[in-house]
């Protein structure tokens, strides 16, 4: 299948680059990267990928995203962190018209299989009003209360994909991923979430001196966080597999957001007075992912050490830091270079 044309939307995002070097990796040589930034604020751009700057709100470029595709990895969408969808629920809600005219469009191109990027916020606000990190079973969905604007458009996108498998045929795998993080994932301007923000407040506060950090919350929210490359490895394997509803993916490693940001001190070598922001967005009081379903479909599930995670991505917010105060772009990967 490695001739096969694969095509990743969201590919100036996070997870869609991220999903695009994997493949270069792993040999595939057909590979078509979409999002509707211009070039310049991708955060990875590869030679010998097919790169097009296109809006996916629109039907007509829907069709040149599908055409020729044999498998479609559909990760745009408007996101961010909690601060970002409790203040842009309609412009969440708005992805709907890409998810709904990708699969128009995919089956309409003949596309073989079509993944699509859920999220834990479709999950029931009832179920996550407790601090102790209930563990969410893909079922506790419904009776359907998502997180407003961003969590009912992904739950209306899994609905989607259902239908567009029953009725046309179309192979649609679905994961709901728990809070993905890593090296080139959003870490300041207001879109990032909280294992990148609380890196970059720690690194601020150990170049300004000022040992003092701002935590939006009372601090004992608990929520899991799953490295980069489990996600990656986990939309493969859910990809290639007959797992057909959606299904989790996301560490069960849960902590206190106090938890997170004692890591983060540890790995920067300084601890810091905790000012608590109680009138910020803070989201559900608990969540984590229960693994039951994945481990037994896939015999296996996100493993890295929030620890092991939290240190790399650390140390690469901390390069992108100071490349930005020394007013550069930022730290690009060689295979950008030629960019
Ligand atoms: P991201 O914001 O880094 O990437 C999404 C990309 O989609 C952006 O680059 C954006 O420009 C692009 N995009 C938005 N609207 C578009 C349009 N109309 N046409 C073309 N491109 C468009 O986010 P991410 O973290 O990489 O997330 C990827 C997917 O995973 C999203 O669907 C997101 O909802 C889902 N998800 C992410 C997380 C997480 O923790 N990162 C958690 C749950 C679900």
């Amino acid at each position: 299948m490695k001739n096969d044309l694969v095509v990743v939307t969201g590919a100036g995002g996070f997870i869609g680059g991220s999903l695009v070097a994997e493949m270069r990796a792993k040999g595939f040589q057909r590979i078509r990267a979409i999002d509707i930034k211009p070039f310049d604020d991708w955060y990875q751009r590869f030679e010998n990928v097919e790169n097009l700057s296109l809006d996916l709100n629109l039907k007509e470029n829907c069709e040149v995203a599908a055409r020729g595709a044999g498998e479609i990895y559909n990760l745009a969408a408007n996101m961010g962190g909690m601060g970002f969808i409790e203040q842009n629920k309609a412009l969440c809600m708005l992805s709907v018209l890409i998810n709904t005219q990708m699969l128009q469009a995919s089956v309409k191109h003949g596309v073989r299989r079509y993944f699509y990027s859920s999220s834990a916020c479709v999950y029931n606000a009832e179920k996550q009003k407790t601090y102790e990190a209930p563990s969410l079973k893909e079922e506790d969905a419904y009776p359907a209360m998502a997180e407003d604007g961003y969590g009912w458009e992904k739950l209306f996108s899994e609905r989607m994909c259902r239908h567009f498998r029953e009725d046309f045929g179309l192979e649609t795998r679905v994961a709901r991923f728990h809070n993905v993080y890593g090296p080139w994932g959003t870490w300041y301007g207001g879109r990032e979430k909280a294992p990148a923000a609380i890196c970059r407040k720690v690194i601020e506060a150990k170049v300004s001196g000022k040992h003092e950090i701002e935590i939006w919350g009372p601090g004992n929210q608990t929520r899991s966080f799953m490295f980069i490359d489990d996600c990656l490895k986990g939309i493969d394997l859910i990809m290639r597999s007959e797992i057909l509803e959606p299904i989790n993916l996301g560490s069960s490693e849960a902590v206190t957001v106090n938890q997170l940001v004692d890591i983060v001190e540890e790995i920067a070598g300084i601890k810091l007075k905790r000012n608590y922001d109680l009138s910020a967005p803070k989201g559900v009081n608990g969540r984590n992912s229960d693994n039951t379903l994945i481990r037994k479909n896939l015999n296996w599930e996100p493993d890295t050490s929030l620890r092991a995670g939290m240190e790399k991505t650390y140390r690469w917010i901390y390069d992108q830091y100071l490349a930005r105060e020394r007013g550069e772009a930022g730290v690009v990967r060689e295979s950008n270079a030629g960019r």
